[in-house]
């Protein structure tokens, strides 16, 4: 790709990402975590190479791979403005939920949304995560197949499936959940020791 198809790439997806911002209506603040985000994603210099041996390739600048799966650290120098890497967990609920809506799995309106089926696509993920325990892999273990080199798997990316699936939810819904967590772990502190629960 020339420097020039890449840099009206760039900018296409500027303005579609703030369309997407503005019909999300995500406040500003996670607007520009959400931009960022997905900037690192489109890289206007974005070129692979390989890093470590048996890992997929990917871009010293941005520290994505092709398919969009961070392995790297972002450059600092290089990467402004687009070096953050951490997120509140509010910032999280915006950001995995604008990614579905942009992908289509709201597309029909939360009003017909199956509560029931969201709630067990998550506990499918308990499952998933069971499974790669059960396979011999380790909890802390991120591993690539040579048939989908660049798609994660693993015990802490099932997590995150389950993780993403949660945030998806709250922000469908409007849950706050930094205050639900917030209400419960006070509520945990204020408990008697295992919870009164015989060991
Ligand atoms: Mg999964």
């Amino acid at each position: 790709m020339t420097d020039t198809q890449n840099e009206s790439t760039w900018t296409k997806r500027q303005g579609e990402l703030q369309r997407a911002i503005r019909e999300h209506s995500l406040t500003a603040r996670n607007a520009k975590a959400m931009l960022e985000y997905y900037l690192r994603l489109n890289c206007p210099e974005h070129q692979t190479t390989s890093h470590r041996d048996g890992h997929p390739k990917w871009c010293g600048r941005c520290g994505y791979t092709d398919q969009g799966v961070q392995l790297g650290a972002p450059d600092a120098e290089q990467s402004e403005p687009s070096t953050r890497t951490t997120f509140t967990v509010s910032e999280y609920i915006d950001l995995c939920h604008g990614i579905a809506r942009d992908k289509g799995f709201w597309d029909k309106g939360v009003e017909a949304a199956n509560i029931g089926e969201k709630l067990m696509l998550m506990t499918s993920e308990i499952a998933e995560t069971f499974e790669e325990w059960r396979a011999g892999h380790g909890v802390t273990e991120t591993y690539y197949n040579s048939d989908k080199p660049d798609k994660p798997e693993g015990v802490p990316i099932e997590i995150a499936d389950l993780v993403i699936r949660v945030l998806d939810f709250c922000g469908a819904f409007g849950i706050d959940l930094e205050e639900a967590i917030m209400t419960k772990v006070r509520y945990n502190t204020t408990r008697p020791h295992m919870h009164g629960k015989l060991a």
